[in-house]
């Protein structure tokens, strides 16, 4: 609900949908966006609406022919300019993200350089994508060429306001389809400087569009027959809502959800490298990360590296170098899963319940959070925290450690770390994850390799990122060709 604060005193005075080139007015009932470092009202999102779905789709219908048509070399010219305003822009979106977000300096600047690097390969899509051609016959030919699906949304969550949309957007974008935006409504600011970025670069009119709201918009864009294809990151309830919803409107879906990443911990593992890593995973943006350490299944002795992680999450200092969460009632549902595990008998190593920042006592603080003897029938031990909590499950062996893994309803990352090849082998060809990592915290894959879990982490074929989005956010057309009399007869003529 929005509150009654006059539009004029927020910092970001009402935030309007961007549709065909322009920011549009929208009506009707608007929500406070939050700092989540002070608590404070900065602006106010609008929920759209189906005529406000509708009125983007169209505007995104009609700059299709034009930008489709237009040479893939031609199209990626606007990323190169983009990529550069970026750049040019980093301290300016890094700021943004923190104020929406609440990730400290250092995480705002890595993930809109993340953004960046992502453009590289956005850029090199002309050749990447360069078509096949085989003679099949004697004198006949066989070409593939990537065409646009059309028109196509990206539905994005709260935890990477920049990031996320590059993901989907630049390249589906310079595939040749044109695209909505429905970014979380607890963070809309990024969408929006994003589209006059995209503008300044050089982005006709209509092709990309965002469109402000929460489910009512969710749902009219899965049902609008003027749309292709749904991209969606986000828990894996509103995935599964999202995926069968697009689906059942017959268009193409790709629907990632959310995460209980495990990471297996045998006793020889380096002490300093697994310890600062594991915790690096588990606090970076607040445990706030689909790819964050949330389980370590220690293996036999692993007391020394325990102990150290204990040493490097005590060195935390929230509001310096640990933010927030996104909000009052995710802080309260990560303190009923640690309040809940300690009653059942878990033992509290590291207890972040009590955070406070001297100056910003408004902020959703929590400090990093261990919790060891977790068993894993333990709520918290299987359901998504997404807070700076880490439980520690202790087994015998590492057979034991790979079936607590296999267990989880989730695959996004799992890993191990270990100094012996043979053992990381056996993990990584067990470990029911789309993304493993071996000595690696966050083994997010980087371009040309894509990101994508398994299990209830996905739902759709193909990868958000990388090799693996092309398929996706293009449809592929095969031409028999024959040009000369002489070419040779068969079933096919
Ligand atoms: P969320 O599912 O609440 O929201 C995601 C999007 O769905 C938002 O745009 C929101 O407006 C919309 N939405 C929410 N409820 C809806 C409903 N009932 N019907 C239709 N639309 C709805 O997710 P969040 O809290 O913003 O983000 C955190 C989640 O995203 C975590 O579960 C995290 O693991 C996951 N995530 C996954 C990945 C991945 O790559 N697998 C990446 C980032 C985040």
């Amino acid at each position: 609900m929005a509150t009654v604060i006059a539009a004029s005193d927020l910092k970001y005075p009402d935030l309007q949908n961007y549709i065909g080139g322009a920011f549009r007015p929208v009506s009707g009932e608007r929500l406070d966006v939050f700092d989540p470092s002070t608590g404070a009202i900065i602006s106010r999102v609008p929920l759209s609406g189906g005529a406000d779905v509708d009125a983007a789709v169209r505007a995104a219908q009609a700059a299709l022919p034009a930008w489709s048509a237009m040479p893939i070399k031609e199209r990626v010219q606007i990323f190169f300019r983009y990529r550069q305003l970026l750049e040019q822009h980093l301290p300016e979106l890094a700021a943004l993200v923190s104020e929406e977000n609440g990730k400290v300096a250092g995480e705002a600047m890595a993930e809109v350089l993340k953004s960046i690097e992502l453009l590289e390969f956005t850029c090199s899509l002309p050749q990447i994508t360069a078509g096949e051609v085989l003679e099949v016959s004697k004198g006949v030919e066989c070409r593939i060429e990537r065409h646009p699906v059309g028109v196509v949304v990206s539905i994005t969550p709260f935890n990477f306001p920049n990031m996320v949309p590059h993901w989907s957007v630049p390249n589906a974008l310079a595939l040749g389809n044109t695209v909505i935006l429905k970014p979380s409504e607890l963070v809309p600011l990024s969408a929006n400087r994003m589209a006059e970025l995209l503008t300044e670069a050089g982005l006709p009119d209509g092709v990309f569009n965002v469109v402000h709201g929460g489910r009512d918009a969710v749902e009219a864009l899965c049902d609008h027959p003027g749309i292709a294809a749904v991209a969606f990151v986000g828990s894996t309830a509103t995935a599964k809502i999202v995926y069968r919803r697009a689906t059942a409107n017959l268009k193409r879906a790709l629907c990632l959800g959310g995460a209980k990443n495990h990471l297996i911990v045998l006793p020889d593992a380096d002490v300093e490298m697994a310890s600062s890593n594991i915790v690096a995973s588990m606090s970076g943006c607040a445990g706030q990360r689909c790819m964050a350490a949330s389980v370590m299944v220690a293996v036999s002795d692993t007391d020394r590296i325990i102990a150290r992680m204990v040493q490097h999450a005590h060195s935390l200092i929230p509001g310096s170098t640990l933010g927030p969460v996104i909000s009052r009632e995710a802080k309260q549902r990560i303190i009923r899963y640690i309040d809940e595990a300690e009653t059942l008998g878990a033992k509290v190593l590291v207890d972040g319940r009590n955070a406070i920042v001297r100056g910003s006592e408004g902020g959703y603080w929590l400090g990093p959070t261990i919790i060891d003897h977790v068993t894993p029938d333990m709520r918290i031990a299987q359901e998504e925290v997404f807070g700076p909590v880490l439980v520690i499950i202790r087994t015998g062996n590492v057979d034991d450690a790979i079936a607590i893994e296999n267990s989880s309803r989730y695959g996004n990352a799992a890993a191990v770390f270990t100094e012996s090849g043979g053992m990381a082998r056996y993990v990584i060809d067990r470990a029911s994850a789309g993304m493993v990592g071996v000595n690696v915290g966050v083994p997010v894959p980087r371009e040309p390799f894509s990101f994508g879990g398994w299990n209830e982490s996905k739902f759709g074929v193909g990868d958000i990122t990388g090799h693996g989005s092309l398929e996706f956010f293009s449809q592929s057309k095969k031409t028999t060709t024959k040009w000369n009399r002489e070419a040779g007869v068969n079933w096919m003529s």
